[in-house]
C-alpha cells in the first residue's frame, strides 16, 4: 500500500509499504479519508530542534489528524463495526496511570501521537489504531471537518480551561489552527471584541470567516495601538499562537503581556521557539498579576464533566454537528494524497505554508463531494 514516511528533517517520502497486520485484540483497521497537515508537522519538518524534543522516529509514516471508515473491528471491539465513519484522537493512553484515571488522558505517562511519536499514522492506505482512539462521526459532519478535529481541540480545550466570560474582550497573536480554534469557541462563549494579529493575507482572512472582529497585519500597524484604540484598559485574555518560523512570533509573548489587561491572562496555546521568552520584560507580567495558563495539545476526560461523553474531543464533534464551529471557513487546500510521488512534492506544499492556505488537508480515500 501506498504511504507518506518521515526519515528526517526536510524529508517526507511517498513509498510502497506492507499493509498493516489483521486488527488484534481491541484494534480497529481504518481506510483513512481526509488526513489534516499539522501546524506541528511544519515545525518538525523544517526544524531540527522541533524533531529532537518530540523524538519523531524515522520511517514511520505520518499523520495524525485524520478521519476515516472503519475496514474491520479486532476481537473484544464494541460499538465499531465496519463502515463507521471516526475520526481519531491520536493519543496513546494506557488507561490506568494517575492521570489516565484523572481523566486526564493526553498527559497519560505512556502517552505519545500516532503518526507522529509511535505507530505509523492516517497518511496510508489503511492504518491500524486502538479502538479508543476512535470517535463516531454523527451524519452531520464530513469527513473532511472531521479530519480537522484534533487541531481544533486544542482550542476547545483552551476557551473551556481559560477564566473567560461573556463579554470579555480577546485578541489572538498568531492565527494558525490551535488559535483558529480557540476564536470560534470564544466567539460562541461570548467574547465581545475579538482582534486577531497575524502577517500572513491567508490566515487573517480565515479568522475573519470564523469570527473575528478586527484583524491586524503586524508588518504594517501597529497592534499594540490598534488594540489599546478597543481595549482601552488592555485585554481580558490574550491567546497566543507563537511559531519559529513566523519572524513576527519572537514578539509575540512580550506584546501579550503588553496587551493583556492588570489581573487577565494569558493562555499560551502554541509556544514553538528555542528561546521564546527572550523579548519578555518579566517585570510586566510579574507587575500586572497576570495569570499565564498553556494549552498545548491536551484534551482531557476529566470524571466529573462526564469523562469521555462530554471531553474536549466529543465536544469538539458535537460543536461541528450543531454548527457553532465550522472548519469549512479555513477555506482549506485540498492535496491530492495519490498525486504525492516524490519528496520534492512534499517539500512544496509544506515550504508554501502559511502563505499558500491557512490549513491543509490530503485526500486520501474521501469523496471530493465530501469536502
Ligand atoms: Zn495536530
Ligand atoms: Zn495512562
Amino acid at each position: 500500500m501506498k504511504g507518506i514516511v518521515f526519515e528526517g528533517e526536510r524529508q517526507l517520502i511517498p513509498g510502497e509499504f506492507p499493509m498493516p497486520r489483521d486488527p488484534g485484540r481491541g484494534e480497529v483497521l481504518i481506510k483513512p479519508s481526509y488526513v489534516g497537515l499539522c501546524y506541528s508537522e511544519k515545525h518538525h519538518f523544517d526544524s531540527p530542534y522541533q524533531t529532537k524534543i518530540t523524538q519523531n522516529p524515522t520511517g514511520m509514516i505520518w499523520g495524525h489528524e485524520f478521519a476515516g471508515a472503519v475496514e474491520a473491528a479486532g476481537p473484544g471491539v464494541s460499538g465499531l463495526m465496519a463502515g463507521d465513519r471516526v475520526t481519531i484522537d491520536p493519543r496513546f493512553r494506557c488507561g490506568t496511570c494517575p492521570m489516565c484515571r484523572a481523566g486526564l488522558i493526553t498527559n497519560c505517562e505512556m502517552t505519545g501521537w500516532i503518526g507522529l511519536s509511535r505507530e505509523n499514522g492516517g497518511l496510508a492506505e489503511y492504518t491500524l489504531v486502538p479502538d479508543y482512539m476512535c470517535f463516531l462521526l454523527p451524519a452531520g459532519v464530513s469527513d473532511l471537518q472531521a479530519a480537522t478535529v484534533e487541531p481544533t481541540t486544542v482550542g476547545t480545550r483552551a476557551v473551556r480551561r481559560s477564566g473567560l466570560s461573556v463579554g470579555d474582550n480577546v485578541v489572538f497573536f498568531g492565527a494558525e489552527d490551535y488559535n483558529l480554534g480557540a476564536l470560534q469557541f470564544a466567539r460562541l462563549s461570548g467574547a465581545q471584541q475579538r482582534i486577531v494579529v497575524d502577517p500572513y493575507a491567508t490566515r487573517r482572512a480565515a479568522a475573519s470567516r470564523v469570527g473575528a472582529t478586527l484583524t491586524i497585519d503586524p508588518r504594517h500597524d501597529d497592534a499594540l495601538t490598534a488594540i489599546r484604540d478597543l481595549m482601552p484598559r488592555g485585554a481580558d485574555i490574550v491567546f497566543v499562537g507563537m511559531e519559529d518560523y513566523v519572524p513576527e512570533a519572537s514578539m509575540y509573548l512580550k506584546h501579550a503581556f503588553d496587551a493583556v489587561r492588570t489581573q487577565g491572562e494569558v493562555v499560551i496555546n502554541r509556544i514553538y521557539s528555542p528561546t521564546p521568552w527572550e523579548n519578555v520584560m518579566t517585570v510586566v507580567p510579574w507587575m500586572k498579576e497576570v495569570r499565564i495558563t498553556h494549552y498545548g495539545d491536551f484534551y482531557g476526560e476529566e470524571p466529573q464533566l462526564g469523562g469521555r461523553a462530554r471531553g474536549d474531543y466529543q465536544l469538539t464533534i458535537d460543536m461541528l454537528a450543531s454548527g457553532g464551529i465550522t472548519p469549512d471557513a479555513y477555506d482549506p487546500q485540498i492535496v491530492d494524497f495519490w498525486s504525492l510521488d516524490s519528496p520534492t512534492d512534499l517539500a512544496e506544499i509544506f515550504d508554501g505554508l502559511p502563505d499558500s492556505s491557512a490549513k491543509v488537508l490530503y485526500r486520501v480515500h474521501g469523496e471530493p463531494s465530501q469536502g
